[in-house]
Protein backbone atom coordinates (compact mmCIF):
# COMPACT_ATOMS: atom_id res chain seq x y z
CA UNK A 1 0.00 0.00 0.00
CA UNK A 2 1.00 3.63 0.02
CA UNK A 3 0.72 4.51 3.14
CA UNK A 4 3.71 2.26 4.97
CA UNK A 5 3.80 4.80 8.26
CA UNK A 6 1.24 4.32 10.56
CA UNK A 7 -0.70 7.69 11.57
CA UNK A 8 -0.17 7.71 15.37
CA UNK A 9 -3.30 9.49 16.71
CA UNK A 10 -2.64 12.02 19.67
CA UNK A 11 -5.34 14.41 20.65
CA UNK A 12 -3.74 17.13 23.65
CA UNK A 13 -6.45 19.25 25.28
CA UNK A 14 -5.96 22.86 25.56
CA UNK A 15 -7.60 25.55 27.17
CA UNK A 16 -9.19 28.15 25.32
CA UNK A 17 -9.79 31.77 25.91
CA UNK A 18 -13.42 33.22 24.77
CA UNK A 19 -11.98 34.36 21.18
CA UNK A 20 -10.74 31.29 20.73
CA UNK A 21 -7.27 31.36 21.46
CA UNK A 22 -5.02 29.02 23.35
CA UNK A 23 -3.84 29.67 26.95
CA UNK A 24 -1.19 28.81 27.81
CA UNK A 25 -1.17 31.13 31.08
CA UNK A 26 -0.24 29.53 34.17
CA UNK A 27 -3.12 28.94 36.38
CA UNK A 28 -3.64 29.35 40.15
CA UNK A 29 -3.16 25.76 41.79
CA UNK A 30 -5.52 26.56 44.69
CA UNK A 31 -8.91 28.45 45.35
CA UNK A 32 -7.44 30.85 47.94
CA UNK A 33 -4.53 32.37 45.15
CA UNK A 34 -5.40 35.09 42.77
CA UNK A 35 -6.29 34.39 39.19
CA UNK A 36 -3.33 35.17 36.83
CA UNK A 37 -3.41 38.58 36.08
CA UNK A 38 -2.48 38.34 31.97
CA UNK A 39 -5.16 35.56 31.50
CA UNK A 40 -8.45 36.60 30.24
CA UNK A 41 -10.72 33.62 31.73
CA UNK A 42 -10.45 30.23 30.52
CA UNK A 43 -13.87 29.87 28.76
CA UNK A 44 -13.57 25.60 27.58
CA UNK A 45 -10.97 23.30 26.46
CA UNK A 46 -10.65 21.44 23.23
CA UNK A 47 -8.61 18.96 21.30
CA UNK A 48 -7.76 17.80 18.16
CA UNK A 49 -6.35 14.72 17.12
CA UNK A 50 -2.98 15.04 15.14
CA UNK A 51 -4.37 12.84 12.42
CA UNK A 52 -7.58 15.34 11.55
CA UNK A 53 -10.26 12.50 12.39
CA UNK A 54 -11.02 14.13 15.74
CA UNK A 55 -12.10 17.35 17.34
CA UNK A 56 -13.96 18.38 20.39
CA UNK A 57 -14.82 21.24 22.63
CA UNK A 58 -16.55 21.21 25.65
CA UNK A 59 -16.36 23.72 28.88
CA UNK A 60 -15.49 20.66 31.08
CA UNK A 61 -11.83 19.52 31.06
CA UNK A 62 -12.27 16.20 32.54
CA UNK A 63 -14.60 15.24 29.55
CA UNK A 64 -12.47 16.28 26.92
CA UNK A 65 -9.68 14.81 28.10
CA UNK A 66 -11.78 11.48 28.51
CA UNK A 67 -13.46 11.77 25.01
CA UNK A 68 -9.57 12.52 23.59
CA UNK A 69 -7.55 9.57 25.66
CA UNK A 70 -10.43 7.55 24.55
CA UNK A 71 -9.99 8.44 20.79
CA UNK A 72 -6.34 7.64 20.88
CA UNK A 73 -6.56 4.61 22.73
CA UNK A 74 -9.09 3.00 20.48
CA UNK A 75 -7.69 4.38 17.40
CA UNK A 76 -3.79 3.28 17.83
CA UNK A 77 -4.96 -0.01 18.91
CA UNK A 78 -2.83 -2.56 17.32
CA UNK A 79 -4.86 -5.39 15.73
CA UNK A 80 -4.55 -8.25 17.23
CA UNK A 81 -4.19 -11.35 15.81
CA UNK A 82 -4.44 -14.61 17.28
ZN1 LIG B 1 -7.36 10.47 15.41
ZN1 LIG C 1 -5.09 32.44 29.55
Amino acid sequence: MTNPKPIRHRAPVRALHGDGTTCTHRQPRRRDEQPNPECPGRTGYTATCSAGDFTLTNGIRAYVEEQASYHARTTNEPKVTR
